[in-house]
């Protein structure tokens, strides 16, 4: 049976490096076990005046390179495993990018979209409250993930600082620029993203002009990574949401698509495209498909219909570790996840580093140094792919792995 346990996804993955990197069996298990979890009540009161009691998790993964980095996600289905799977994948995409930073992640089992903004605000405030031992400027930086962003990390921000008793910019990311956010900090995964697809057309000789790209979600990666590669002249053929998909041969505007899903909530009847579902989008005759929504979409029972030739995972966890090998016995090209999207850890990191020296950075710097980390990562992972023979996927986690485990052996095992 295929696993869609996201958590059993990563150990799986976390597993087969682990013997290629022939690990001792302790090292494993302390690299498949999160540092320190937690589980939270988060009692609400809805606008009618009835309290509702919903359940949060901040899952540590890892802190041996550094602070616990992660986002926080709001959607019904998050669960205990889900977020220790997306922890792990923060540590080895902080390791990977070579960042002071560990890896950590929380959600709360929510559905945001039966919420009114203001009962959203509570229980972001109540569960940043509950957590706020667990989560520092050296100890935790949260920031956004699906269903959140710049302005609830505003509500964090305060709900912290106000506990604090003065104005802590450096405990979570992806903050408004007025509250010390970091320019290029909204749309840095999606153009991160693009910035590895471009990478790959040039590594694979494809000829960019003549490339098609379908994305799945049309959020804060899905539609980033879409106006990027627009602005960049690829062509993206199809894009869709949680309700649906769109195609147009000739190529979507991401704005007028962006446009219409503000105005209709969702991209679905776009007028100048035809829908199609979001199994149909994963199946295009496209050259690259970039999955921008949520873990385990391309799985055992879909992996032989992809017919693009690269993927480059915007989301974490797309890609089952079943289709991961249908995939890799297919010849397709798989740019993975923790380099693929680790662009809005770069900028995150820039982020922290600017509110912990209480600096400002341009724009310009920003894109800067985050196409230098994303293009040096790229190239490390690919050189050591052709030399060990491994697919990008192995050869990201060998990395990523092996400095993690280098700093374990390092600091040693106290007392
Ligand atoms: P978001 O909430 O802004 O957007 C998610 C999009 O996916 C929405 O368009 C939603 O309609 C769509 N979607 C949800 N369920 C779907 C389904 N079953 N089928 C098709 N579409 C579906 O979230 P986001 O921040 O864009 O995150 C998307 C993915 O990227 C997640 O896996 C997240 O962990 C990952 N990621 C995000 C960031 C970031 O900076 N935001 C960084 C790294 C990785």
């Amino acid at each position: 049976m295929g696993s869609t346990n996201p958590y059993q996804m990563a150990v799986k993955q976390l597993e087969k490096v682990g013997k290629i990197l022939e690990l001792d069996d302790w090292l494993i298990e302390i690299l498949k076990r999160p540092k320190r979890e937690i589980i939270v009540m988060v009692p609400v009161r809805m606008d009618d005046g009835s309290i509702k009691v919903f359940t949060g998790y901040r899952v540590h993964h890892n802190d041996a390179r550094g602070p616990c980095k992660g986002g926080i996600r709001y959607h019904p289905n998050v669960t205990l495993d889900e977020v220790r799977a997306l922890a792990m994948w923060m540590t080895w995409k902080t390791s990977v990018t070579n960042l002071p930073l560990g890896g950590g992640k929380g959600g709360v089992a929510c559905n945001p979209k039966e919420m009114s903004l203001a009962e959203i605000e509570r229980l972001t405030r109540r569960y940043i409250y509950t957590i706020r031992e667990f989560i520092g400027p050296h100890t935790d930086i949260p920031a956004p993930d699906v269903n959140t962003g710049p302005r609830h990390m505003a509500w964090i921000v305060d709900t912290y600082s106000t506990y604090t008793g003065y104005y802590e910019p450096a405990v979570v990311t992806g903050k408004p620029l007025e509250l010390w956010g970091s320019p290029g900090r909204v749309e840095a995964t999606g153009r991160g993203v693009i910035v590895n697809t471009v990478e790959t057309i040039k590594r694979l000789n494809m000829n960019p002009k003549d490339v098609t790209i379908a994305i799945q979600g049309y959020g804060n990666v899905g539609y980033h990574a879409a106006k990027t590669a627009s602005e960049w002249g690829l062509k993206v053929v199809a894009v869709s949401d949680s309700k649906g998909g769109i195609y147009n041969s000739n190529g979507l505007n991401p704005d007028a698509v962006m446009e219409h899903k503000r105005k209709t909530g969702s991209v679905v009847g776009f007028p100048k495209a035809k829908d199609i579902t979001n199994d149909e989008l994963l199946e295009l005759e496209v050259d690259i498909l970039i999955p921008a929504a949520i873990e385990g979409v391309i799985n055992e029972k879909n992996a032989n219909e992809v017919k693009a030739k690269v993927i480059v995972e915007g989301a974490n966890g797309p890609t089952t570790p079943e289709a991961d090998e249908i995939l890799t016995e297919k010849g397709v090209f798989i740019v993975p996840d923790i380099i693929a999207n680790a662009g809005g850890v770069v900028v995150s990191y820039f982020e922290w580093v600017q509110g912990l020296t209480r600096e400002q950075w341009s724009l310009k710097q920003v894109y800067e140094r985050l196409e230098q980390k994303l293009l040096k990562t790229f190239n490390e992972v690919y050189k050591l792919s052709k030399e060990k023979e491994v697919n990008m996927r192995d050869a990201a986690h060998m990395i990523a792995i092996d400095r993690v485990v280098k700093a374990i052996m390092l600091r040693g095992i106290w007392p």
